[in-house]
């Protein structure tokens, strides 16, 4: 049956709210929602990266509205998850580390547009945010397949781009054509380690490899300082520029199986009233100087790793966000970004919504706040986590180790590389104490977090189990 054949069969069955030669009104809006798992901002072609990593996602943020300056609440992606889902910062859901359940009874979006009549459906590709996060009692439909196991922790299924978004794109081609949908897609690709199923160095070597390759030593364990991770190993290549070009070919692998999934939804009619949004949990550090360590996230709060891509493309051509995002100075949030899905859907808010809907236009300038994994002495003292607030052009970051702090000031340091928090003993203190205030907000019991082999292979190489 066509739509309009739909709609007409519709009107004769309720006999009300169609009159005579009036069209019926245009079904809600859908919405397409898709994380990238550890994808940073800057590695983004329309965001000015020099290598050509995401063709397709540089044509939606052409075709909607990208954010430069939108941010992380969390560096570790359940709890970034969280906080994208229900507005509220990891204190305030409960999920301040991975291996936390998702809690119950919070407003989440996908619970809001659900009451709404909307068909939610989630497609994820990796276990960390699958059926033991609880996820799938927020949506209708959840898939959490693995196809894959993780090339070094095999104990991790996963599944590529390509086959999660088939699948996404399998369901919503058996939605009735008049059901509204919120359908979340996560990829994992852009996680390490880095090795795309697709042209896997297509990058490496090309001009932008640096001329003197930094030599980094290989690790025994995953958290570990200054050394290449253990899980982020790939043979027996040290070179820094390898894997930062391994890492490219990952976001272009993903960027690739995005744009196949968008050519479909307008196959099947559903691209022109669909909102699509894209953005990423939390981002990477690769190889920046001085930052501690390599190829991680998670407990690392610095901006690479908290600074995540925004794009958003509304439906039938509006661009109502332009404003909010050419206004350069403002940043965002990752609990911005339910909010304003609601309000670009026409849905009413939802109070328990800490963000705010980027449509309302600017607000006051207010601190950015990033918290690394945390909840546990292991996370605290042991492996070390960092927080982070982000005010104006200051970034202030401490680590929960040693209580040590750091100052940088974007004006001209944009990547984070000289710590000025001994010249700057009055903004130190002002962000300090920012921080202190967050963090002495009423808590949500957090639940325990699960002890996996990657924790015990942590403590091991720390010596403090055998
Ligand atoms: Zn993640």
């Amino acid at each position: 049956m066509t739509r309009r054949a739909g709609w007409r069969l519709l009107c004769v069955g309720l006999a009300i709210g169609c009159r005579r030669g009036e069209p019926p009104a245009a079904r809600p809006a859908s919405a397409v929602f898709v994380t990238v798992d550890t994808l940073r901002a800057d590695h983004l072609g329309f965001a000015g990266y020099p290598r050509d990593t995401s063709p397709h996602l540089d044509a939606l943020a052409r075709e909607g509205t990208a954010f430069p300056g939108a941010y992380s609440v969390s560096a570790t992606t359940g709890a970034s998850h969280a906080s994208l889902f229900t507005s509220l910062y990891p204190h305030e859901h409960g999920v301040v580390a991975n291996r936390q359940r998702f809690p119950r009874g919070l407003a989440t979006l996908m619970r809001a547009l659900r009451g709404r009549g909307y068909r939610t459906a989630g497609f994820v590709s990796s276990v960390v945010v699958g059926r033991k996060m609880g996820l799938q009692d927020e949506f209708d439909h959840f898939d959490d397949q693995g196809t894959t196991a993780e090339l070094n922790r095999p104990q991790r299924p996963e599944r590529p781009a390509a086959a999660t978004l088939e699948a996404a794109a399998a369901h919503l081609a058996g939605l009735p054509a008049d059901m509204p949908f919120f359908l979340w897609a996560h990829l994992i690709d852009p996680h390490g380690p880095y090795a795309a199923p697709e042209e896997p160095d297509r990058f490496v070597g090309d001009a932008h490899a640096s001329p003197r390759p930094l030599l980094l030593p290989i690790g025994s364990a995953d958290w570990v300082m200054g050394r290449i991770p253990a899980y982020q190993v790939l043979g027996d290549r040290r070179e820094a520029d390898f894997y930062v070009a391994r890492y490219d070919a990952e976001i272009r692998y993903a960027d690739e199986a995005l744009g196949r999934f968008f050519a479909r939804l307008r196959q099947i009619g559903r691209w022109d009233d669909t909102l699509v949004v894209v953005t990423a949990d939390h981002g990477e550090t690769l190889a920046e100087p001085g930052h501690k360590r390599y190829f991680a996230h998670g407990t690392i709060t610095y901006d690479e790793v908290v600074r995540i891509p925004l794009v958003v493309r509304e439906p039938h051509g509006q661009r109502r966000l332009a404003p909010a995002a050419a206004d350069a100075g403002q940043a965002v949030t990752s609990l911005d970004v339910a909010p304003t899905v609601l309000d670009l859907l026409g849905q009413p808010p939802e109070p328990a919504f800490r963000g705010r809907s980027l449509l309302r236009g600017a607000r006051p300038a207010a601190p950015v706040f990033s918290f690394g994994a945390y909840g546990t002495e292991l996370l605290e003292k042991t492996i070390g986590t960092q927080f982070s607030v982000l005010e104006g052009p200051w970034r202030y970051v401490v680590n929960s180790q040693d209580g040590s702090e750091e100052l940088y000031d974007h004006r001209d340091d944009a990547a984070e590389s000289r710590n000025v928090a001994v010249q700057q003993p009055a903004r130190r203190a002002a962000l300090r104490a920012a921080l202190a205030g967050l963090r002495s907000e009423s808590r949500r019991e957090a639940q325990a977090v699960e002890m996996t082999a990657e924790h015990h292979q942590a403590l091991r190489a720390l010596g403090y189990v055998q």
